[in-house]
């Protein structure tokens, strides 16, 4: 039993766009950003129900419509029919960590070959399908089935290959994506192919925030009976959206309208024509939801609240939202009446009025733009602009300071250091095959990458290998009496490719912040060396984590996690100074792996440790001997490690690169971390 729609409190912004897009799914679909605890799921699982029913053709598990059946349809031909059963219109999840196979299908490759049979199982965009994608965390999933998904999206059919056998059907959905943005962004090609995007955050005000608690208590205690005491209110909401539907056809979007949305999207400065687009269209869905045939300033408005945020150009370590009185300074300028004392390009003077579109009667108009047809390929990525990742190289520093060599550079007077500009890092890894999620780090048995032999399958075949299926097959050929043309194949004789791919890792940084790591110029470039690996790690899809000592203890700056923005602000505002106590930087970092290998098993670790290996403490000398039994411990364990030795001046101990073997670690200096440093390379292989 779900949560009724009209009983979620608050989240306006939220259900207006969803009931936007249901209204006119053109509009291209909504994500929603929110920290944990704010009933997003809740409010999105809710949306299925008062959607309007689907028609469907009976067994046609593609979900086609009888009035015009997919001519492609894998379970058709199905005669064109008016009418037919109609059910409730789906939500459909998406898990983060779904198979490539569960999302868009799988075909049997043991039926297509040992009986010829080209059996396709739907997977969940069949599904999908006419209704609602939703997927949970989508700034986890990862990057190619994002990939798979925008391609669905954009062409409104799905399309299966292996082997060369093909499948393609038809796959429309509403896609609803929600996600925590402490846990890591989204990446900015993907947040542009959402039609809109709203923020949310509990109520504020306490009598809110008691109805919200009232209305769950009610509902936990009596699913049914609260569905029953909302039941008016959905089926209001249910018709309100078939309403606006029957309605949306007959909207006008007048030149003055239409002018609103092209000059308050050049005032924001989007990129590409996406964006006039978007808000035209969910201008008009609103008109059409507020019962109106025309388009007003109010329709554009919204719209572009909801349209524009994610569209502006921005670092991503920018605040999210909408300058909401440039906005309305837009709005009033791009205005036809009062427009003369602007400067606007699109404003064409006061004698527009007469074009009659805006008379009250107005019967012509421009027609509304074809709902339902998806847009083209989305323009090339915003490259250089915005993720570290669109770009090869990051360029700018979170706090955008920096500039200079860090040496050179003069430090600012205050207690945490600029990091300085970083670079692009060479690639650490963690040594042997894993077999975790997939990422760019470490070698992995995976579902996707090279292929590197073949084996008995374990269960179905879903990659197959077919040297090493022929080849099992071959012996038997007599026996089985084959005499002309064609092997003789049995489901025993298929092999499974075993592919070798790239896994990301957890990079767990441990940096010495005490004052023996020199000067503030000094520190800049530990941390822009540090924030150099971070952005590697972004672009690897590794899951980061930072654990810092000085002073007389040490904590954990950052728990593991996706985020490499909260990795960066945590790191410039790291306070310098104090002892090193380094024993316990390795047992707090030892004991955050432990946790982190019961939470995510297969995510193998990578520690790095940043320090000039100098451990100082209460104890004078003790604290070397700590330090290294430390080290031994954590070695003891497998880990795997690098050690960033930082030490300067003309006077040079060599702790780190102790540490470095008592760790079992490969010890780099600083200026040995940059990829295109030869000499890295060179050292690099002999350390190892
Ligand atoms: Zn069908």
């Amino acid at each position: 039993m779900t949560y009724p729609f009209s009983a979620v409190v608050g989240m306006d912004d939220m259900r207006l766009a969803l009931l936007l897009n249901a209204v006119s799914p053109a509009v291209g679909g909504v994500l929603v950003r929110g920290e944990k605890g704010t009933a997003k799921s809740t409010t999105v699982r809710a949306l299925a129900a008062v959607l309007p029913p689907v028609a469907v053709v009976p067994g046609c598990r593609f979900a086609c419509d009888p009035a015009a059946p997919d001519p492609a349809c894998p379970d058709g031909p199905h005669e064109p029919t008016a009418g037919g059963p109609a059910r409730s219109a789906r939500l459909v999840e998406l898990p983060v960590g779904a198979s490539e196979d569960r999302v868009v299908g799988s075909l049997d490759l043991e039926r297509a070959l040992t009986e010829g049979v080209k059996a396709f199982e739907p997977g969940l965009l069949a599904a999908a399908h006419r209704g609602v994608l939703y997927v949970d965390e989508v700034n986890l999933l990862h990057d190619h089935l994002v990939d798979l998904l925008l391609d669905a999206a954009a062409m409104g059919t799905a399309y299966v290959e292996r082997e060369g056998v093909s499948v393609r059907h038809a796959a429309r959905f509403l896609l609803v994506g929600t996600m925590n943005p402490e846990e890591g962004e989204l990446r900015p090609q993907l947040l542009d192919r959402f039609g809109l995007t709203v923020e949310v955050a509990a109520p504020r005000d306490p009598a809110q925030r008691a109805e919200v608690v009232r209305r769950r208590f009610a509902s936990d205690a009596d699913p049914a009976g609260f569905a029953t005491t909302w039941a008016t209110e959905e089926t209001a909401l249910a018709d309100r959206i078939a309403d606006a539907r029957a309605r949306l056809p007959h909207v006008v979007l007048s030149d003055a309208a239409l002018q609103q949305v092209t000059a308050v999207c050049a005032a924001f400065d989007v990129d590409g024509l996406r964006a006039d687009l978007v808000t035209a269209r969910a201008a008009i869905a609103h008109a059409a939801w507020c019962g109106r045939d025309e388009v007003t300033e109010d329709d554009v408005r919204v719209a572009a609240r909801l349209a524009l945020p994610h569209r502006r150009r921005r670092n991503p370590f920018d605040a999210p939202g909408l300058d909401e009185d440039l906005l309305d300074s837009t709005l009033a300028d791009s205005r036809p009446d009062d427009g003369p004392d602007d400067d606007g390009p699109d404003d064409d003077g006061p004698e527009d009025d007469d074009r009659g579109s805006d008379g009250p009667g107005d019967d012509g108009g421009t027609p509304p733009p074809p709902s339902g047809t998806p847009d083209g390929p989305a323009p090339e990525g915003r490259d250089g602009h915005d993720g570290p990742e669109s770009a090869g190289e990051p360029t700018t520093s979170p706090r955008g300071e920096g500039g200079g060599s860090a040496d050179a550079a003069p430090a600012p007077d205050r207690a945490a250091v600029a990091p300085s500009d970083p670079f692009r890092a060479r690639r650490l890894e963690v040594p042997g095959i894993g077999a975790g999620a997939s990422g760019r780090r470490s070698r992995a048995r995976s579902e996707r990458g090279r292929v590197v032999g073949s084996t008995r399958p374990a269960g179905t075949v879903t990659k197959l290998h077919l040297t090493g299926t022929v080849l099992a097959a071959a012996p038997h050929q007599r026996a089985r009496g084959r005499t002309g043309p064609g092997l003789r194949i049995a489901r025993e004789d298929l092999r499974q490719a075993v592919l070798e791919g790239r896994e990301g890792n957890l990079v767990l940084f441990v940096v010495d912040a005490s004052g023996s790591m020199g000067s503030r110029a000094r520190m800049g470039a530990v941390k822009g060396a540090i924030l150099s690996l971070l952005l590697d790690a972004y672009q690897r899809r590794d899951k980061v984590g930072l654990v810092t000592f000085r002073g007389a203890a040490a904590e954990v700056a950052l728990p593991p996690t996706w985020s490499v923005e909260a990795a960066a602000a945590r790191l410039a505002e790291l306070p310098t100074g104090g002892r090193t106590p380094l024993a316990a930087g390795l047992i707090e970092a030892q004991q955050v792996l432990r946790r982190e290998r019961i939470r995510d098993p297969q995510r193998r670790p990578l520690l790095v440790v940043v320090t000039d290996g100098r451990a100082t403490g209460a104890r004078g000398g003790a604290a070397l001997t700590e330090a290294r039994t430390a080290a031994a411990l954590l070695a003891a364990t497998g880990t795997a490690a690098v050690v960033v030795d930082c030490e300067s001046g003309p006077v040079r101990l060599g702790l780190a690169a102790t540490l470095g073997t008592a760790l079992g670690a490969q010890t780099l200096r600083l200026d040995e971390l940059a990829a295109d440093s030869l000499a890295a390379t060179v050292r690099g292989a002999r350390a190892a």
